[in-house]
């Protein structure tokens, strides 16, 4: 995302933010991909105990102090790049195989990176793409569905496996320029909560960094493929300026707040 002016580090200390009061605070939840295919128990892509962080984000969700209440959802199409179905065997294994991917960018084609396989999962308008019914969804003001470019993954909501973003960047990969929408709203930070801890939560916060937005992942308000490497992905999360805090963390008291 090296071209794109507009990107910029951002995240400081949390515990210095937290305690001044003077220090701009516009908050926006996002909710990633709370859907069934991601959900025990019928979930093609199930997440372990994915369902019982609902209660937790339903919290977030009535607080008064968010300007924004986000959900995004992954909503692909049947032929979709990351389907181990859609690949020859037998480098077509879900969970395993890796294959190597193009950027779509008009002129990027060179530019390649590995992606891991899935089986089939959140096809758009199917009952697996639908959001969980414990997730009150009614509380929620935008919906983003992200992943609609057969060709490239997208697990964040800003931007697609290559940094591509925004409407045109995103090679019509996602309906809502999320950054865009939040920087008209004033946000200046932005608490992640969802499925999958170690994908598309993880890749959200690292792009609401590179976005400049403060960027908050609540531990509790996500589970993860692969529960072992969280406090690996932690570090990695921190590094880049990502704060990961607990649902008790000081800043939380700030979105009772309206
Ligand atoms: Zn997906």
């Amino acid at each position: 995302m090296t071209s794109d002016s507009d990107l910029a580090a951002g995240a400081g200390a949390a515990g210095d933010f937290a305690r001044d009061e003077d220090m701009s605070f516009v908050p926006a939840l996002l909710v990633v991909d709370m859907q069934e295919d991601f959900c025990p128990p019928n979930g093609s892509l199930a997440v372990q105990d994915g369902r019982t962080i609902a209660p937790l984000i339903n919290d977030l969700l009535a607080k008064p102090g968010f300007v924004a209440r986000v959900a995004t959802l992954d909503w692909h199409p049947a032929d979709h790049i990351s389907f181990a179905s859609n690949h020859p065997a037998p480098n077509n294994k879900p969970f395993v195989s890796l294959i190597e991917m193009k950027n779509p960018a008009p002129g990027k084609f060179t530019e390649t990176k590995p992606q891991r396989l899935w089986p089939i999962h959140c096809t758009a308008d199917s009952h697996g793409a639908a959001l969980i019914p414990e997730v009150e969804s009614n509380r929620v003001d935008l919906l983003v569905h992200k992943g609609q470019n057969s060709q490239v993954e997208m697990y964040s909501a800003f931007a697609d496996a290559f940094g591509n973003h925004g409407l045109t960047g995103a090679g019509g990969s996602v309906d809502v320029d999320l950054a865009s929408v939040l920087r008209t709203k004033a946000v200046t930070d932005v608490f992640v909560v969802g499925l999958a801890g170690d994908y598309c939560v993880k890749s959200t916060a690292l792009d609401a960094v590179k976005a400049g937005f403060r960027s908050w992942l609540i531990e509790e308000g996500t589970k993860c493929v692969v529960p072992a490497d969280w406090s690996k992905t932690k570090e990695e999360l921190s590094a880049a300026g990502v704060n990961v805090i607990h649902a008790n963390d000081a800043v939380i008291m700030r979105l009772a707040e309206v």
